[in-house]
């Protein structure tokens, strides 16, 4: 028999689909110019992109001429941040809000602009995964440069009261930027709608390649460059265009936004199977709310036993799965986003994570609620943390 794999690691990175793959094809080999050429193979590519921005645009209810195209969401977030920084500390706005639960994709940022005088309040979050608006409304000062706080969390998968905080934000006339490349092909976006200045996107957690991302900038909004050269992307970002990446994106975000209550509704279904399946097993809980979350998100902390040996052991019956976010799985420090929802350190490490999306079936859930309880019940019994938690003794 085949050895069954099943890749449930989707908040990790996505496969390239078929029809993505299809549009970008033509991008490597037949129209393969550079998009500033102004014979026709360069107005191929150049066309090729602005069609990709209409499809961007689209998708968050965006103008196209407030899409740029980057290297990545990291790309997005570092220049989202650095830029308003950078625009506004000459009229002494030098703090930053953000959230203790970010991706670090913000948080090094900000850590960094720490480091050359910025003042950075990192705001809690509640034992569900919620930042409160009223938080936010709190902690803006005069000197708030940025707000700058997740639409939705990468392992955990709460969704943020998005559209509030935008509102907060625009009434005391503070720039609002969010990190949406967990979010979009989810969760409806409006970005007019719900008053958002800045959007970070990626293409590979939504079936386009890795390596290609976007900005939004609300039209009005001034943002300096964070990379500077060519005059690319009408004069914002240089760097002769990934053509094919970007066509891709542009495709994968126009099939991920088409269908988004239906496709929810299914995955949603599938995850609560998953959630109620593995929360028979004892001593488990679920991180993060159950409502206001991913469709395919399911994070449960499984006591007395470790993330990285439940990891590889799932590996082995065909199963990825993650425990933490994919750029810290390299590290044995527990998560930040767990300890911030106020979990023990040894409960963090034994976390779960299985991000499912719409390819999935019935049949890879059932193997995935077989495996899971062999496979903790085994190395529960290898334990000696185990051991000592059901005999009821203090494990510190
Ligand atoms: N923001 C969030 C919430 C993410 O989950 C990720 C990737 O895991 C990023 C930013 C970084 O995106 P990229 O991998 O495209 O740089």
């Amino acid at each position: 028999m085949d050895k069954k794999f099943i890749y449930a690691d989707n908040a990790a990175t996505t496969q390239v689909s078929e029809e993505v793959l299809e549009a970008m094809m033509p991008y490597f080999r037949t129209e393969y110019g550079n998009a500033s050429s102004i014979y026709e193979l360069g107005r191929n590519a150049q066309l090729a992109i602005e069609k990709s921005r209409e499809k961007v645009a689209a998708a968050i209810g965006a103008d196209p001429s407030e899409i740029y195209f980057t290297s990545c969401g990291s790309e997005s977030d570092n220049w989202a941040i650095k830029g308003i920084c950078e625009r506004l500390a000459p009229k002494g706005k030098k703090h930053i809000i953000t959230s203790v639960f970010e991706h670090h994709a913000i948080l090094h940022t900000c850590q960094d602009l720490e480091k050359k005088g910025f003042e950075v309040t990192y705001l809690p979050i509640s034992p569900d995964g919620f930042v409160d608006p009223e938080d936010v409304k709190k902690a803006i000062r005069e000197e708030t440069a940025i707000v700058s706080i997740m639409f939705a969390n990468n392992e955990i998968g709460t969704i943020q009261p998005i559209d509030k905080i935008a509102e907060i934000c625009r009434e005391k006339k503070v720039v609002f930027h969010t990190d949406a490349v967990q979010a979009v092909g989810h969760v409806d976006i409006d970005v007019h709608k719900s008053g958002i200045d800045l959007l970070s996107l990626s293409g590979h957690k939504i079936h386009a390649q890795k390596g290609v991302g976007a900005i939004y900038v609300r039209k009005g909004l001034s943002l300096p460059n964070l990379i500077h050269g060519g005059a690319q992307e009408r004069n914002k970002r240089a760097g002769t265009e990934n053509v094919p990446a970007i066509v891709g994106l542009g495709r994968a975000i126009e099939i991920a936004c088409a269908n988004i209550p239906e496709k929810a509704a299914k995955v949603t279904a599938m995850r609560n199977r998953l959630i109620d399946g593995i929360l028979k097993i004892e001593r488990t809980r679920l991180n993060g709310s159950r409502e206001n979350r991913l469709p395919g998100n399911c994070n449960i902390s499984i006591e007395g036993i470790e993330g990285e040996s439940l990891l590889l052991m799932l590996d082995m019956f065909g199963i990825c799965a993650s425990s933490g976010s994919a750029c810290t799985s390299g590290s044995l420090d527990p998560s930040h986003v767990l300890l911030a929802l106020g979990l023990k350190h040894e409960v963090a490490h034994g976390s779960l994570r299985l991000s499912i999306d719409e390819n999935f079936t019935d049949e890879d859930i059932e193997y995935i609620l077989e495996t899971v309880p062999k496979v903790v019940e085994r190395l529960r019994a290898m334990s000696p943390l185990w051991e000592k938690l059901i005999k009821g003794e203090d494990i510190k």
